[in-house]
């Protein structure tokens, strides 16, 4: 039997997918990449309008290919929209974000009865974190490791707290466990990931907090690379980035949202810092690490957002350089504050307006990129295509080594002697 696996949205969903992956291979099930399959498994967003579209158009086509097949909507979408959800008259199986661990024994269920299975629980206080581990991850080299669930932030425009539900904290022994399998079945590098991964261990009685499983993984011989998803900028400290600058594997590169360089939009957002606290952030790191790689995302066209506010995300990413902004347009979500807000800025003004931050991070980053050229860089080398290497720097640059030996899976130490677009090259091996 063949089964496909579509994945939307964030890096957390990629992370759930293949652990899916991974329980229909123990059961002897075929994963495919072709159209025809005889389990479908949408596994979906929410985050946009634009999530719920696609997902709508992937449970369709799945049908369609296949009118004998089991369709299973499984994710954020059937949490927080069920009803809608189930109008889909496609979806045969109908999952929130929690049970996905028996998600093949529900399908055979569904196939066998030929009947509809809907199991989306709500969340409480005192729902637990779902252990869909892993061993294996797409990529050769770079395994991703969720280490918590759920975000008790609440920032007014996001529907994930809705999605999710809390904070809820993995294991610290299961996340060792997991990074040692990982470990043995070659990676290189691991991804500490969650939906809020600072706020890892605030639900538990023991005290491990984010640092202590970046120590913890430091120590496993055959790591060499660890890497955070998103922090909330809180979270920087001195106190951590004391910690953090001790362990040689941990790759500086940070992944911070601002979502507005406006502090009154920011308060409108609910997020919990101005734009003047996240500058001292950025400037703690740039203390301790030389060339740190920061990312960040940015919101336009949040409900009220003034041309003043505006000009002040613009001001933002021309004075941090970002070596990456995300841009994304507020998308409004039903059931979340900010879609009530008054002010919802007409589309045509969003448009204007990441039309103008996109040049600017463009700018931003080249102006980042060039200042790497002559650096020694070490890169972990994820692909070899026509006499050229491409991975990623400590900095989480991207990098193109010009050589006709096959590279893959090596850490190569190089200096760097261009680059275009977001890309360094070089052919400079050391
Ligand atoms: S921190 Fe805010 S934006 Fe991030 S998941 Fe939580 S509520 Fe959403």
């Amino acid at each position: 039997m063949k089964v496909k696996i579509m994945t939307l949205g964030c890096k957390v969903n990629q992370y759930e997918s293949e652990a899916m992956k991974e329980l229909f291979i123990q059961k002897n099930y075929e994963i495919t990449e072709d159209d025809y399959a005889d389990f479908y498994i949408v596994n979906t967003c929410t985050v946009t309008q634009m999530s719920d579209r696609k997902s709508r158009s992937f449970i369709r086509k799945s049908k369609k290919t296949n009118p004998n097949s089991v369709v299973a909507v499984v994710g954020c979408y059937p949490q927080v929209s069920k009803d809608k959800v189930t109008e889909i008259e496609e979806a045969d199986v109908i999952l929130g974000t929690q049970d996905r661990k028996q998600i093949v024994e529900i399908m055979e269920e569904s196939y066998k009865s030929k009947k509809r299975i809907i199991s989306v629980k709500e969340y409480s206080k005192d729902s637990e974190f779902e252990n869909l581990s892993l061993r294996d991850n797409e990529g050769r080299t770079r395994a991703y490791i969720k280490i918590q669930e759920g975000c008790n932030m609440f920032c007014t425009y996001c529907i994930i707290p809705y999605a999710r539900g809390p904070v809820r904290s993995r294991d610290f022994d299961s996340i060792i466990k997991e990074a040692i399998d990982l470990r043995n079945n070659g990676y290189k590098e691991v991804v500490l990931t969650g939906i809020h991964a600072s706020s890892y261990g605030i639900d538990k009685k023991e005290k491990y907090r984010l640092i202590d499983i970046i120590e913890e993984v430091g120590k496993i011989e055959g790591i060499e690379r660890i890497r955070l998803s998103s922090l909330e900028p809180r979270i920087i400290t001195e106190e951590f980035l004391n910690r953090l600058i001790k362990v040689d594997k941990f790759c500086e590169s940070f992944h911070l949202s601002l979502q507005s360089g406006s502090s009154e939009i920011l308060k409108k957002m609910n997020r919990k810092y101005d734009y003047d606290l996240y500058k001292e952030k950025i400037e703690l790191i740039r203390k301790y690490y030389e060339n740190p790689g920061i990312t960040t995302d940015i919101i336009v066209g949040f409900p009220g957002e003034s041309e003043e506010n505006f000009l002040e995300s613009k001001k933002a990413i021309e004075e941090i350089e970002f070596t990456k902004v995300h841009l994304f347009k507020y998308s409004r979500r039903r059931g979340t504050p900010a879609a009530e807000f008054e002010n919802q800025i007409d589309p045509k003004i969003k448009n204007e307006r990441l039309k103008v931050l996109e040049e600017v991070s463009k700018k931003a980053q080249n102006k980042i990129y060039s200042k790497q050229i002559g650096r020694l860089e070490e890169v972990l080398v994820e692909k070899f295509e026509d006499g050229k290497n491409y991975g990623y720097s400590k900095n989480y640059s991207h990098v193109k080594i010009i050589s006709n030996e096959n590279l893959e899976g090596k850490i190569v130490s190089v200096i760097i002697e261009d680059t275009i677009n977001d890309t360094l090259i070089t052919s400079k091996i050391i």
